[in-house]
């Protein structure tokens, strides 16, 4: 389909942008690497009067990677994750998950931050920064504000973004030095998507005890989240006891709502992601946990 009519702008800054923004409320949309929104404008799912282009906005294409903290600008590319080795090393979650995220071409043009605002049901970057404890910086005319990645994302390519901001950034605090983090994604073999992902982020204290666990699931449930009931559970679990360990996260998955089509039905995408999960902890606890 051709999309609706709308005036195209390429502001120089990020305050002209926000500028404009305002100006148009919600009749207006974003655009960063357009692999989601420029679908939506063609299938008419959306039909703002004005589409707000970033990539002229100069600084915007940044990855940061300081001793506390990781920020990934609005127009870094999820392609330009696999080459920052700098984060790659302090994050391996999101090599797995650029490994995992649709095909080349579209990582080569996709934002990890316009993914993050798309909230896309089988999103695998948002489940990758949800399980690492993201945020996201806001700007609007009415100043800046910085929204936990958790509090952002609402449902079903629905987020906490009011008419008028721009994700300025995502920001991800550094894990502790003996962190370990793997992303593992059952892909839907035509198309890629997600079936079933899970991003577990771990962490232990001096005695080899499981001391943090950071859970979020994507694909098989309505919309990327994390689990903060088995996130707690398994704090007091041996993840080396595989019937304990499959215990916890069956009790976990029951209350989950679950998405199904004629490809893969709710039942099939929680047993999926069940085993993912299990397989995760236990590959993961294996590296970093001493077993009681
Ligand atoms: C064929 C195909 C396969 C795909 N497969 C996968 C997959 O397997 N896994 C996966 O995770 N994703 C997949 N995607 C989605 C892809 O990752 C998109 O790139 C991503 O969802 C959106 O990023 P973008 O930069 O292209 O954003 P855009 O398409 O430009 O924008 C997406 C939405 O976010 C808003 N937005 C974007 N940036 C900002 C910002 N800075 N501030 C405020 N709002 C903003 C836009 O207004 C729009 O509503 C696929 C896409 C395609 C076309």
């Amino acid at each position: 389909m051709i999309p609706a009519p709308f005036a195209l702008h390429r502001p120089s800054s990020l305050a002209e942008a926000c500028d404009l923004l305002a100006n148009h409320g919600p009749s207006a949309s974003v655009l960063a690497g357009g692999q989601s929104l420029i679908v939506d404008l063609k299938q008419r799912r959306k039909t703002p009067r004005l589409v707000v282009d970033l990539s002229r906005i100069g600084g915007l294409d940044t990855i940061t990677v300081e001793p506390d903290v990781v920020t990934i600008g609005a127009m870094a590319r999820q392609a330009t994750v696999t080459q920052t080795t700098d984060l790659v090393e302090r994050l391996p979650l999101l090599l797995d998950v650029a490994n995992a995220a649709a095909d080349p071409m579209v990582r080569r043009r996709g934002t990890v931050v316009g993914a993050c605002c798309q909230a896309a049901p089988g999103g695998d970057w948002v489940a990758g920064a949800l399980a690492l404890d993201a945020s996201v910086l806001l700007q609007s005319v009415e100043g800046p504000r910085e929204v936990p990645l958790t509090e952002f994302v609402v449902g079903a390519e629905r987020t906490s973004l009011r008419p008028g901001e721009i994700a300025r950034a995502l920001r991800i605090p550094a894990p502790s030095p003996d962190s370990v983090m793997a992303y593992l994604k059952v892909k839907h073999v035509s198309v890629g998507w997600s079936v079933a992902s899970a991003a577990v982020a771990l962490s232990v204290d001096d005695g080899g005890a499981l001391s943090g666990a950071r859970i979020a699931v994507s694909g098989a449930v309505t919309h990327p989240q994390r689990l903060p009931e088995l996130e707690s559970v398994l704090l007091g679990t041996d993840l080396a006891q595989h019937d304990e360990l499959a215990h916890a996260i069956d009790a976990a998955l029951a209350p989950l709502e679950y998405r199904g089509d004629y490809y893969a039905s709710p039942d099939y995408r929680r047993r999926r992601l069940a085993v993912l999960l299990r397989r995760a902890l236990t590959d993961l606890g294996s590296r970093c946990c001493t077993s009681t």
